[in-house]
C-alpha cells in the first residue's frame, strides 16, 4: 500500500470529475490527474529515482508541479518544493543537505543548476507553461503505475523552514502526516465535491501545497488555479466559487481594492486565513463588507494546521481557534516547561499525527525541539482564553527583554494600532546600553495621517506599564513582508540596529 495515494483513491471521484480549473479556462479532471501523475511517476523512475530518493523542484507555480509532487508520493519519492525565489547559492545548500537524485528547474535554468547539482544528480527542467524536459519525459510513458509501497511513518515530503535565525532546517513530512491533517480539514471546514477553492498561493509552502491541495483532493473538490494573486482575478472568480484559502495580506489587498464593493460573493461559504497574523482590524473590515467572518487557523511547517476557529461557533477575531481534533496542544513556562493555565502566557507545544518525524539530519535539533512525551516546541508564544481559544503572542525569539523584564510586541502593537492615525505597527527589541534591548516601534500610518512619535508615546502614557512603552517609534511606508505575509522583524531588527548606541 501507498499511505497517501491509497487515500486519495480511495477518495477520488468520478474520473470526468473537475479537480482544477486553469486560467485560460482549461479543465484538468481527477481521470486526467490519475493518468499525468502516472506518466510523470513513471518518468521519475525511468530517471532513476528509487522508494525514499528525493526530488527537488525549485519551478515557477504551476498544475504541472502539484503534478509532480502527486507523482513523487506515488513513486515512493520525498518530495522538496523551493521558493523559485532562492539564489543559486542558497539552493547550492539545499542540494548538497538534501541530496536529491532529480532536481526540477525551469527551462533555461538546468546549466547552471547542472553546476552546482552532485555528479550523480539528474537535472530536468519544468516551466510554469507546464514546458519542459520532464513533461516531455512523461508524454512518452504509459499512464498506469504501479504505487510503490509506502507506510504511513515514510516521508512524503521535505520543507526547509524559512531560517531567518540560522541555518533553514529540512521538515521530515510523512505520508501519515499529511494525510491525517488534510482529512481533519475536510472535516472540519466542510468541504464536499461541490467545492471550488480559490487557490492563489504559492505551492512550495504547506499552506498552498497540502493544506490547499490536499484539501481539494481528498474531497473530491474543484480549484480554481492562478499563477499569483491579483485581487481583481479574485473577485472575478468569486461568483464561480465556494471557498478560499489566503494568508491576510490577500484580505488587506481586497478590503482596498475597489472591485470587491461590487463583489458577487452568493456562492462563497469559507474565507480562511493563516500564516500570519490577522490583524482585528481587517477581520472587522471584512466582516462588514462582505458579511463574512474570516476563519482564522494556526499552523507551521513542521506541524501542518494545528488550530482552527470553529465552522460553526463564534469566529474571534485575534485569536486561531481551538486545537484541531487528535492535536494536543499546551502552553508552558519556557524556563521549568511546567504547564501553565488561566490564560497565562507561554511556549506554545503540541503533538499529534500532524506533527514532523524531526529536521533531516539533524537528530541534536531534532530533540532539542521535542520532549520525551512527544510534544513539540512551537517557538511561538501564546495562551488559551477562558473559552478555550488559542491566542498567539509572538515567536519566541522576538520576545523582548528590557530591563530584565519581558515585554510581548503583540502586546504593545495591539495597543499602538487602537491609536487613530496608526495603520499597523511592529515592535522590536534593539540593543540598548541600560536596559540590555530597547523597545521599538516601527508604525505605518494610515494614508494621510499625520501622527509623530510623541503623540504615539502620548497615547500610550497611560495604557501600557513604563517598562512595555518604546523608546523610540520610528515611521515606514510599509512593514517589509514575506511571500506568507509574515512580518520580517529580522530585516527590521537590521534596519534600526545602532538607534540605541551611544556616541
Ligand atoms: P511557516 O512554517 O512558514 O508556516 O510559519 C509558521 C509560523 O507562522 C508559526 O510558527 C507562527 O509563528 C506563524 N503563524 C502561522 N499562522 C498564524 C496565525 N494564524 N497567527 C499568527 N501566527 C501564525
Amino acid at each position: 500500500m501507498n499511505h497517501l495515494f491509497d487515500l486519495v483513491r480511495s477518495r477520488m471521484p468520478e474520473a470526468g470529475k473537475p479537480c482544477l480549473e486553469r486560467e485560460d479556462g482549461r479543465v484538468l479532471t481527477y481521470g486526467d490527474l490519475l493518468a499525468e501523475t502516472g506518466r510523470l511517476a513513471n518518468a521519475l523512475v525511468g530517471l532513476g529515482v528509487k522508494p525514499g530518493d528525493r526530488v527537488a523542484a525549485q519551478v515557477e507555480k504551476s498544475p504541472e508541479a502539484l503534478l509532480l509532487y502527486l507523482a513523487c508520493v506515488r513513486a515512493g519519492a520525498v518530495f522538496l518544493p523551493l521558493n523559485p525565489g532562492y539564489m543559486l547559492r542558497e539552493v547550492e545548500y539545499f542540494l548538497l543537505d538534501a541530496e536529491p537524485a532529480v532536481v526540477v528547474c525551469p527551462p533555461g535554468k538546468n546549466a547552471e543548476m547542472e553546476g552546482i547539482a552532485a555528479k550523480d544528480c539528474r537535472v530536468v527542467t519544468l516551466g510554469h507553461k507546464g514546458d519542459g524536459s520532464v513533461v516531455e519525459l512523461a508524454a512518452g510513458q504509459p499512464e498506469n503505475f504501479e504505487d510503490r509501497p509506502r507506510e504511513a511513518g515514510d516521508l512524503a515530503a521535505i520543507l526547509y523552514t524559512s531560517g531567518t535565525t540560522g541555518r533553514s532546517k529540512g521538515a521530515m513530512l510523512t505520508h501519515g502526516n499529511l494525510a491525517s491533517n488534510a482529512l481533519t480539514l475536510v472535516d472540519y471546514w466542510r468541504f464536499t465535491r461541490d467545492d471550488v477553492l480559490i487557490h492563489a498561493l504559492p505551492i512550495f509552502h504547506t499552506h498552498g501545497l497540502f493544506v490547499a491541495f490536499n484539501t481539494v483532493l481528498l474531497s473530491g473538490a474543484k480549484m480554481l488555479f492562478f499563477q499569483r494573486f491579483d485581487p481583481a482575478e479574485v473577485i472575478t472568480a468569486f461568483p464561480r466559487s465556494t471557498a478560499m484559502m489566503g494568508v491576510p495580506t490577500f484580505y488587506v489587498r481586497l478590503l482596498d481594492h475597489p472591485g470587491l464593493a461590487g463583489a458577487r460573493l452568493e456562492t462563497m461559504r469559507l474565507f480562511v486565513s493563516g500564516s500570519a497574523p490577522l490583524l482585528a482590524e481587517t477581520f472587522s473590515a471584512w466582516k462588514e463588507r462582505t458579511g463574512h467572518a474570516i476563519l482564522e487557523r494556526y499552523g507551521m511547517t513542521e506541524t501542518n494546521m494545528n488550530t482552527s476557529n470553529p465552522y460553526d461557533g463564534e469566529r474571534m477575531a485575534g485569536t486561531v481557534g481551538f486545537p484541531l481534533p487528535g492535536v494536543d496542544l499546551r502552553v508552558v513556562d519556557p524556563a521549568t516547561g511546567e504547564k501553565l493555565g488561566g490564560e497565562a502566557i507561554g511556549m506554545i507545544e503540541v503533538r499529534g499525527p500532524n506533527v514532523f518525524s524531526g529536521y533531516w539530519r539533524m537528530p541534536e535539533k531534532t530533540a532539542e525541539e521535542f520532549h520525551p512525551d512527544g510534544f513539540f516546541i512551537t517557538g511561538d508564544l501564546g495562551k488559551i482564553d477562558a473559552q478555550g481559544y488559542v491566542q498567539i503572542v509572538g515567536r519566541g525569539k522576538d520576545l523582548i527583554i528590557s530591563g530584565g523584564l519581558n515585554v510581548y510586541p503583540k502586546e504593545v502593537e495591539t495597543e499602538i494600532d487602537l491609536l487613530p492615525g496608526v495603520l499597523e505597527s511592529a515592535v522590536i527589541g534593539l540593543a540598548h546600553p541600560d536596559f540590555g534591548e530597547g523597545v521599538t516601534a516601527v508604525v505605518v500610518r494610515e494614508r494621510g495621517a499625520e501622527i509623530d512619535e510623541a503623540a504615539v508615546l502620548r497615547g500610550l502614557e497611560n495604557r501600557l506599564a513604563k517598562f512595555k512603552q518604546p523608546k523610540r517609534v520610528m515611521f515606514v511606508e510599509e512593514l517589509p513582508r514575506n511571500t506568507m505575509g509574515k512580518v520580517q522583524k529580522n530585516v527590521l531588527r537590521q534596519t534600526y540596529e545602532g538607534l540605541y548606541r551611544k556616541g
